[in-house]
């Protein structure tokens, strides 16, 4: 039987004195794939962060529940401890800390231990896998990363982390072809190998290419105003977003 991982029920979310979104509902089951698409402004990326416990993202109202324990009352760390993972739309740089150690330390957290060398050895495959040098992990975070290697990065610790829920907010955005491909190669690894479930925030077909959609949302206004199986995402593609604006 499918089981719930998240449950978002008539959220509210505010920022700086302002309702950005106007009561969210959302359900996905353990190992399904969510497309989350929207114009600009729509409120995609305060879902994430609110999700994920941002302090700068009011909860105004509702209800959230993962792995039906309730999530809003959890601190970001608990958060990610509990399974759950952000790879944001501009991931910040972040000197003193590299990116491997980055990487350790966020297991660590997550109860995930393991020898120095297994570290080593794993993180190096998934660096080669996703086409990485692997001098990256020696670098500061993502400091002087291109955008492509931001979101190299951001991949590699999804494959490292192996979240029960990762939230990707435009991870294919400024990416050049190749790039594109890895990303999706990585993001189709953690759906097959790591059984992952996924809300994927996109406007891009690209990405989608090689993956399994279950549903796909369309958030208008601060709010989910259709939700239909993968192929809204074409139709969407086509004729993009001035029907729901009308409405
Ligand atoms: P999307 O990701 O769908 O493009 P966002 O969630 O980024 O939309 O933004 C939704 C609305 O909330 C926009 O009007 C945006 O200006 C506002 N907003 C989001 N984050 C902030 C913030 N940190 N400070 C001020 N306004 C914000
Ligand atoms: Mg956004």
């Amino acid at each position: 039987m499918a089981q719930e991982i998240l449950n978002v029920s008539q959220l509210k979310v505010g920022v700086e004195d302002k309702e950005i979104l106007h009561g969210v509902d959302l359900s996905l089951n353990k190992g399904e794939t969510h497309v989350l698409m929207g114009p600009n402004g729509a409120g995609k990326s305060t879902l994430g962060y609110a999700l994920m416990g941002n302090p700068r993202y009011e909860i105004l109202g509702g209800k959230v529940t993962f792995n039906g324990e309730d999530l809003l009352s959890k601190n970001v760390a608990e958060r990610s401890q509990a399974g759950l993972f952000l790879s944001f739309q501009n991931p910040i740089e972040v000197p003193g800390i590299t990116l491997g150690n980055f990487i350790r330390s966020s297991m660590e957290q997550r109860g995930k231990k393991m020898t120095y060398f297994k570290f080593k050895k794993l993180l190096q495959e998934k660096m080669e896998f996703l086409q990485m040098d692997p001098s990256y992990a020696e670098r500061d975070l993502n400091v002087g990363f291109s955008g492509g290697e931001k979101k190299k990065a951001e991949i590699l610790q999804l494959l490292m982390l192996k979240p029960s829920l990762a939230i990707l907010d435009e991870t294919d955005s400024g990416l050049d072809v190749d790039a594109v491909r890895t990303v999706s190669a990585g993001i189709e690894e953690y759906q097959k190998n790591c059984k992952g479930s996924l809300l994927i925030i996109t406007h891009s077909t690209k990405i989608l290419e090689s993956l399994t959609v279950d549903y796909t949302h369309v958030m208008v206004e601060g709010k989910i105003i259709e939700t239909g199986d993968a192929s809204l995402v074409d139709k969407i593609n086509e004729s993009g977003f001035a029907e729901y604006e009308r409405i």
